[in-house]
């Protein structure tokens, strides 16, 4: 869980009006979402208040495609944490998107989280940048599965494989190296190729064609939010950038520092799920 959450005064005690003024003064506001939204639902993250990592980096992809022990590591982490990461449900920043979309002025959320979170929320006009971690994709003849499949695939070829572990970002779990050492690294069922989840991998790009539609729905836009992210990766941030160069207002709600503070004409600090609540009551309630 985030570790900063019971510290200090809390947000919700002293709502901050500026941020529901903000949300009922925009009528097609571009939302960006990251990490900060899902960890109340027990998803952790990467990065602490500073925006500096909290633990070891994720995997890259290029160590994950070109050493055999990288992509053992990484499958028998995954098939570790899925459980718990399938049991997440959403927490009050997802209501709070899917309640302010259906008010009719939240045009487009864009999301850098893999959970699909806001979608089990009611979220339509959803853009996953970094894409699903429910979907699997074979690095070698682009066949798709499921991952709910696949962790069956798993538990058959590691009949008596167990693990202890605690929660990771984005379905990872910690566990010891003798453990990952036993366990059986799933391949493709129809050409042996390598299997990743389709998410952006850090050292990836996100796919042209997704770039390319969020950066239209920011076009259209006349305001963005970002919630739960610090922008430290590249992917989230040059949408704040771009709307800086185009003149658009920009507010940020999140707890601690992120790339974007200087960018931003609003910046709110605390929970993000209770701060979005109290803020889309001014337009969804
Ligand atoms: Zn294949």
């Amino acid at each position: 869980m985030c570790p900063g959450y019971d510290r200090g005064v809390a947000p919700e005690a002293r709502p901050d009006e500026r941020l529901p003024d903000w949300i009922a003064g925009h009528r097609r506001v571009f939302a960006l979402t990251g990490a900060g939204c899902s960890t109340a639902s027990g998803i952790p993250d990467y990065r602490d208040d500073r925006g500096e990592w909290k633990r070891r980096p994720p995997v890259m992809i290029q160590a994950f495609r070109a050493e055999p022990a990288t992509y053992q590591r990484y499958w028998a982490r995954a098939y570790a944490g899925w459980p718990r990461f399938t049991a997440a449900a959403p927490g009050a920043a997802h209501r709070a998107f899917a309640a302010w979309e259906a008010a009719g002025t939240l045009a487009r959320l864009v999301t850098q989280n893999v959970d699909g979170l806001h979608q089990r929320a009611g979220s339509r006009a959803v853009i996953d940048l970094h894409g699903r971690l429910d979907d699997v994709v074979c690095l070698g003849c682009g066949d798709r599965t499921s991952r709910d499949g696949l962790q069956a695939t798993m538990a058959d070829a590691n009949p008596t494989w167990e693990a202890r572990s605690a929660a990771a970002p984005d379905g990872d779990a910690d566990i010891d190296a003798a453990a990952v050492a036993a366990f059986t690294a799933p391949r493709c069922a129809r050409c042996g190729g390598l299997l990743k989840p389709d998410v952006v991998f850090f050292g990836e790009n996100v796919p042209g064609p997704r770039y390319e539609a969020a950066r239209d729905a920011l076009a259209g836009a006349d305001a963005l939010l970002v919630a739960g992210s610090s922008l430290m990766v590249y992917s989230g941030f040059r949408f704040v950038r771009q709307a800086h160069e185009a003149g658009l207002p920009i507010a940020i709600v999140n707890r601690g520092r992120t790339r974007g503070d200087e960018l931003a004409e609003l910046k709110v600090e605390g929970d993000v799920g209770a701060i979005l609540t109290h803020a889309v009551s001014s337009v969804a309630g």
